[in-house]
């Protein structure tokens, strides 16, 4: 080992006894001699999730059957398991439910916020979105037609100049999936709301690792998703938030039974229920929704800003780490270097990232690819050291400096990347 590896090391381990989050890292199951720089596209397991994973399928489904929507509260859960995050977000009870993906949320509030502002057509977005952000806008002008529902897209240099009487819906990404650029929440809800647009936040890359505050920042409309820095496991369910000044005045399309007000009435004719439950449409996935429950046990008693301090500084590590490293020159860094202008990621473009990710994952470092050339490294404030974080900047200059990447197996496109 090289001295300075030896004393990026020493200083990681300085970083790691003075943190306050470093306990959290056994609320989690990790595979052994892994380090993993991926919990920004699915958190792993925790303790409690697992725990409560056979709960639900021995004891509740397996034992109590039917009984248990009342007895162990399912039917409760989308609306019990907003008000668990709700705290995450900035929000005042009866503001946020967990149900359905993002896409499907999207389509709800996108048609709910077109309705409320029915003189208006624009969607404004930025041509970077996430795709099914884009996606599910065009989708909603061919069913609505171009008089209702008009996606326009700018580059995110272009907001504000493009926010005019037109504009009906701002819709927007926090924090960018490719490169963590991070937009100001407050200033572009305000300045939206001047020109009486309505605003739609994606917190997809957000929620659990950067502090929010929806309330204050009167946000209108919010989606997010449970897999990421929430750790709610595969396919989790999604939330959605929106703000009670609106909701008097509100409804949404996809009208199913559990967002009925009596739904075991049976009624024919749909009548929504009260409040935030009326956004809910079918059965929620109680297995997903009591794992999601679960996960988010593990952030009682944080702080967001300390998940915030914590995933700045471990992204703050890995900067320095690749900065001081010459081989690695050839990784450019796309991300904003200023931290305030970013979320819990780094990113790096480079013509091999495809090849460099799996020959880092076969040294035990799982990050993310994301196409055409861009290596990812996410920063999960809750069960990431420091020291993980120089070591794998350490497995990273060995892949490069060797060129293991080169090897065949290492090029082969698998179906997700
Ligand atoms: C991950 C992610 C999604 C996921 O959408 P689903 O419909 O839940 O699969 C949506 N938007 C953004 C910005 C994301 O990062």
């Amino acid at each position: 080992m090289t001295q300075t590896a030896n004393s990026n090391l020493t200083e990681a381990q300085c970083l790691d006894a003075n943190d306050p989050l470093a306990n959290r890292r056994d609320h989690f199951l990790l595979p052994a001699e892994q380090i993993y720089l991926n919990g920004n596209s699915l958190g792993p397991l925790p303790v409690a999730a697992q725990q409560q994973a056979r709960v639900l399928v021995e004891q509740q489904w397996g034992e109590d059957l039917i009984s248990s929507w009342n007895k162990h509260g399912w039917i409760d859960m989308p609306v019990a398991c907003g008000e668990k995050l709700a705290p995450l977000l900035g929000a005042a009870p009866g503001q946020v439910v967990c149900c359905d993906s993002v896409s499907i949320n999207l389509f709800k509030l996108l048609t709910a916020a077109l309705t409320l502002n029915e003189t208006r057509s624009v969607v404004l977005s930025t041509s970077d979105n996430f795709p099914t952000d884009l996606y599910m806008v065009q989708g909603l002008q061919e069913l609505l037609g171009e008089q209702r529902c008009q996606l326009r897209t700018v580059a995110t240099g272009e907001l504000s100049a493009s926010l005019d009487s037109s504009v009906a819906v701002l819709m927007l990404t926090q924090v960018d999936f490719r490169s963590g650029a991070m937009l100001d929440i407050r200033k572009l809800t305000a300045k939206a709301h001047e020109v009486g647009a309505l605003v739609l936040w994606d917190l997809s890359h957000s929620a659990g690792v950067v502090p929010l505050q929806l309330d204050s920042w009167d946000v209108d409309f919010a989606v997010g998703c449970g897999y990421k820095y929430l750790n709610g496991g595969p396919g989790a369910p999604a939330f959605l938030y929106v703000n009670a000044r609106l909701q008097a005045d509100i409804r949404q399309p996809l009208c199913g039974w559990m967002g009925h007000k009596a739904p075991f009435d049976f009624t024919s004719e749909y009548e929504q229920a009260g409040g935030i439950a009326r956004f809910l449409t079918g059965t929620p996935p109680i297995l997903s929704m009591g794992v999601l429950s679960a996960a988010l046990d593990v952030f009682a008693g944080i702080d967001a800003q300390q998940l915030r301090d914590k995933s700045l500084a471990l992204a703050n590590t890995f900067l320095a780490s690749v900065d001081a490293i010459d081989e690695l020159k050839s990784l450019q860094l796309i991300s904003p270097r200023d931290p305030e202008q970013r979320g819990g990621q780094l990113a790096y473009a480079h013509d091999e990232a495809y090849a460099i990710c799996q020959a880092l994952a076969a040294q035990g470092v799982q990050t993310d690819f994301r196409s055409p050339n861009l290596l990812r490294f996410g920063f999960s404030p809750l069960f990431l050291s420091h020291v993980d974080v120089v070591t794998a900047v350490q497995k990273l200059q060995e892949v490069i400096t060797q060129q293991r990447y080169v090897e065949p197996q290492f090029r082969q496109r698998k179906k997700v990347t």
